[in-house]
């Protein structure tokens, strides 16, 4: 086997790599071949409160820091990221598996809303009235919170912080990114791109670890809000745990994602789509498509399309121009490859069977074709878990309140999507679907930077979704202030309550 030569991850704090004062370490494995490419120290509670204290340090400095100053930092930011995405991309590659054009499209979606950051002084504008009361006026301003953590799942280890420190730091907060210990690399390319661009030491922190430092920034009383995205249960545990230590939290969770198709759909429009969502990223997508909800009419000729499409793809080594790479680790591998196994036996059709695998990739890495199953009832464990891989299921349906209901009774509701040439069915699917972001022929409606990005239900606990004028607002609180300044006509007693007069 090839050797590589092996690397090590570490902390930034206070704008330097820092070695942790522990001694606990974590394998960084590249996906695609199975080697063991370097490791990343897991943080212990001293490196953990060395951080808070740095981004604590920083605030009030950062904070004073003038809107034009912030804004020209965040745009060198976004010009050094641009220009050298590519760096960032292989990053993620060699830790995630993702193919290589993957990995540019997440970095482009999280450049978006450094971009909308970059208008920050338009977007935390307070307002103002005059004469509220009698010489008296009235204006609100919104200010940062403080230390702000970031805990990141391995999916997107560039876009998901990308969603939050954007916004953070530009309406004045410091932060401390925790990302997964699976894909921890691309956090500190990104410390690193910061520097550069100008930004003031201890504003961006980077921490690696696993639940023993979350557990620390969930219960540090210098942390002001949290902003997490993983998996439904530690999704919960995270804010539950959050917002008992009186912190502002917005926690993001699992999904399973439905696409429903009516009989007037385009069905090859459909059937790309299916493809593209289901399998894009080896289906490690917070927003994959992973049921495919047809009316029983056009179910026959949909799966049809769906398999033709799926046979033509190439898996293999995500540097190597295919279309689909590797899972994360060989444990994810096989516990979704035991998914099939789960559906199989429960009797769901298997049209495509992704355990037999001939990537194109050299050594031992962790592979899975696409696999597509028919006639899924919702009973099977391949219909009610999220699998987080390259496994899509067909329900079939009688009609669009059938397909509509199945959705609705789903415990997530994260995205979705409606295929249809029938505005009227789009429109009453746009109103009737509990579900937070919401496509019509867009299969994966990812909002743009904008907008703000959420699901409902067990797909996100709190009440503040990322980025856009949400993102803004989670990161800010407001204050009012109302003044009188002295004039000749000022004074005298009056004990009732302030009213306008
Ligand atoms: P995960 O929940 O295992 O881990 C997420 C983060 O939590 C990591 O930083 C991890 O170190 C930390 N963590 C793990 N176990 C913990 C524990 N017991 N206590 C405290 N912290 C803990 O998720 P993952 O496997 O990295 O990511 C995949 C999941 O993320 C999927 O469920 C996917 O749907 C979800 N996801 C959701 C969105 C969204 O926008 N809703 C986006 C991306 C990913």
């Amino acid at each position: 086997m090839q050797t590589v030569s092996l690397r090590t991850t570490s902390h930034w704090i206070d704008g330097a790599t820092v070695a942790d004062q522990g001694s606990r370490t974590a394998d960084i494995t590249n996906p695609a071949t199975g080697q063991v490419t370097g490791s990343v120290a897991l943080a212990s509670e001293a490196t953990v409160n060395q951080a808070v204290a740095a981004a604590k340090a920083a605030f009030p400095g950062w904070r004073d820091t003038s809107l034009a100053k912030r804004t020209t930092v965040l745009f060198a930011f976004r010009e050094l990221l641009n220009a050298r995405k590519g760096e960032l991309a292989e990053i993620i590659t060699a830790e995630h598996g993702k193919v290589l054009d993957d990995a540019l499209g997440e970095i482009s979606r999280g450049q978006e809303v450094v971009e909308v950051a970059c208008g920050i002084a338009h977007l935390i504008k307070g307002g103002h009235t005059e004469n509220a009361s009698t010489k008296v006026d009235v204006h609100s301003v919104r200010q940062p919170l403080g230390v702000s953590a970031i805990i990141a799942p391995f999916n997107f280890p560039a876009m998901v912080p990308m969603w939050f420190f954007p916004v953070a730091i530009a309406a004045g907060n410091t932060v401390i990114v925790k990302p997964s210990e699976k894909t921890p690399t691309a956090a500190n390319w990104m410390a690193e791109l910061w520097k550069e661009a100008g930004l003031p030491d201890g504003v961006f922190n980077v921490v690696h670890g696993d639940k023993e430092s979350v557990d620390t920034l969930l219960d540090h009383r210098d942390v002001a809000s949290v902003s997490f995205v993983g998996s439904t249960p530690i999704a919960q545990y995270v804010y539950e745990r959050g917002t008992a230590a009186g912190k502002r939290v917005q926690a993001l969770g699992g999904a399973k994602n439905h696409m429903l198709v009516l009989p007037d759909a385009d069905l090859d429009l459909a059937a790309d789509a299916a493809v593209n969502a289901g399998f894009g990223a080896a289906g490690e997508r917070c927003m994959a498509i992973s049921v495919i909800v047809a009316v029983d009419s056009i179910a026959d000729e949909l799966v049809a399309k769906i398999a033709e499409r799926t046979r033509t793809l190439r898996i293999g080594d995500g540097t190597r121009g295919c279309d689909m790479g590797p899972l994360v680790t060989s444990a994810h591998r096989d516990k979704v490859a035991s998914y099939i196994d789960a559906g199989e036996a429960a009797g769901a059709d298997l049209v495509l069977d992704g355990r037999q695998v001939t990537p194109d990739a050299d050594g031992e890495g962790f592979f899975l074709n696409p696999t597509l199953f028919d006639r899924v009832t919702t009973d099977m464990s391949i219909y009610t878990d999220e699998i987080f891989g390259p496994v899509l299921s067909t329900v079939r349906v009688d009609s669009y309140d059938d397909g509509l209901e199945l959705i609705n009774n789903s415990p997530y509701g994260n995205g979705t999507a409606i295929f249809t040439n029938d505005g009227g069915a789009a429109r009453r699917f746009e109103n009737e679907v509990e579900v937070g972001m919401v496509g019509v022929n867009v299969p994966i409606p990812v909002p743009m930077a904008y907008y703000s990005f959420g699901g409902w239900k067990a797909s996100l606990f709190g009440d503040t979704h990322a980025h856009g004028a949400e993102g803004v607002h989670f990161f800010t609180r407001g204050k009012v202030v109302t003044k009188r300044w002295l004039d000749p006509s000022h004074g005298g007693l009056n004990l009732g309550f302030p009213t306008h007069s």
